[in-house]
């Protein structure tokens, strides 16, 4: 449907000789900045008596401590701080559902490494100055809407930045300036979608957007489909987290093989997330993240938490040199053990949305009932079904869950649109009630 479109070709194809040279310049800058200029990283290699001078290469790196979430948010507000408060010109935030959020700070040059690794990511999400850019995530400290902005900026599309919220004034605005991409949180294109139908606009048919680039939640490849064809849209994955810089960290290509991680400016590892272990090639682990030239607030073996894999071919027909992720299906903490069993909510996902009478929202609902763990999946239709159809539908669907997840799992069918709906921040699909 499109081809290779670099917006800044020197540097999203060149050799893999120069990327692993800078790569390795690159550390021992960050490595050497980390530990003169923050108290925190330079007690933390004093107590793993490791020198800056130790690090010369990424053979190296295993010597460094890893840096976990906990350890961010202990730092609150300033102290993951390398550089002056004076020299920061801006402050993200995680939603900090969980507690404390922790930050992303900036200096003028992170915003611009910023906004050219978001550029690159929309330029290859297929982005031109021809375009009419609808910004759906919000603007203030989530990173995505600003993220987003700094990118299309750099290519000099026409941006219309909504925001979240407000989904039937979004569709409203699409068709008045005839929108031709979008970007989204995943779980909002959802909505956007649902919103479009019930004013009697086919998003296919009635508007002109053509292309849509999500990121900031997991979802499946069945998902994508069913937002591609909603909208007659080429669907575009976008990655990064607020610690390491908002979206544009990676993305993928027209090819839609995996993600491009921009190596001049991060570095990525795999580990096994229970011993702490690399793991062999191409083999699924938690991502550590060691940031290359950030100047405000630079991270070293950051665990993000997130689970992929990288891929071993560092070639691609789109001809980025960058290497490439696998699609993030999961977080550490999205697995939920249910009687023993590990249960990933990607897998549930996966097996609901090859069904065509469902919608793409489902909860799964986790209790305890006389010692024993029970789980429920209440998926919502895309269109009433009569009772006999939707009775084998159900049944259908507990034997084919039971079959992928190894655990018995109860399904009910929801009415059409009768889940909570998310308008602004992250889907919330598991509700596990066995802490409470
Ligand atoms: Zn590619």
């Amino acid at each position: 449907m499109n081809s290779a479109r670099f917006f800044n070709k020197p540097a999203e194809t060149m050799s893999r000789k120069d990327i692993e040279e800078n790569r390795d310049k690159m550390l021992r800058w960050t490595v050497r900045h980390a530990y003169r200029n923050n108290p925190f990283y330079r007690r933390k290699l004093d107590e793993a008596k490791v020198s800056p001078d130790d690090v010369k290469s990424v053979d190296d790196l295993v010597k460094l401590p890893f840096t976990t979430k906990d350890e961010l948010r202990s730092l609150y507000p300033y102290g993951t701080l390398a550089v002056p408060r004076s020299e920061v010109l801006e402050v993200h935030a995680t939603s900090g559902t969980t507690g404390v959020p922790t930050l992303g700070f900036y200096t003028k040059n992170d915003i611009e490494v910023w906004a050219e690794v978001s550029a690159r990511s929309l330029a290859m999400s297929g982005l031109t100055k021809e375009d009419v850019f609808q910004i759906t995530p919000s603007f203030g400290m989530f990173t995505g809407g600003f993220g987003f902005y700094y990118g299309a900026r750099r290519i000099g599309a026409m941006i219309v930045p909504t925001g979240a919220g407000f989904s039937r004034r979004q569709i409203q605005y699409m068709l008045d300036f005839g929108t031709t991409m979008v970007c989204a949180v995943v779980s909002y294109i959802l909505r956007l979608t649902e919103t479009a139908l019930e004013m009697g606009v086919d998003p296919a048919r009635d508007t002109l957007v053509r292309k849509g680039v999500f990121g900031s939640e997991m979802w499946t490849s069945e998902m994508k489909k069913w937002v591609a064809e909603k909208w007659n849209m080429d669907v575009y994955d976008i990655y990064g987290f607020t610690e390491l810089c908002g979206p544009g960290v990676a993305n993928d290509c027209f090819l839609h093989d995996g993600l491009h991680l921009w190596e001049d400016h991060f570095l990525v590892e795999v580990i096994d997330p229970k011993t702490g272990e690399p793991v062999g090639p191409e083999e699924k682990g938690e991502l550590v993240f060691t940031t290359l030239t950030k100047e405000a607030a630079p991270l070293l073996r950051y665990r993000c938490r997130d689970i992929s894999y990288i891929y071993d071919a560092r070639s691609c027909d789109c001809g980025r040199t960058h290497l490439r992720l696998g699609y993030i299906r999961g977080r550490v903490d999205d697995m939920i053990k249910v009687s023993g069993v590990a249960v990933w909510p990607s897998a549930v996902e996966a097996v609901l949305l090859r069904h065509r009478e469902l919608g793409p929202e489902y909860q799964i609902i986790i209790w305890r009932e006389k010692g024993l763990d029970k789980m429920k999946v209440v998926a919502e239709l895309a269109h009433e079904l009569k009772g006999d159809e939707a009775e084998a539908l159900r049944n259908k669907l507990e034997s084919e869950l039971h079959e992928t997840l190894l655990t018995s799992v109860q399904v009910e069918l929801a009415e059409p649109l009768s889940l909570p709906r998310q308008e602004v921040g992250k889907a919330k699909r598991v509700i596990d009630k066995r802490a409470e």
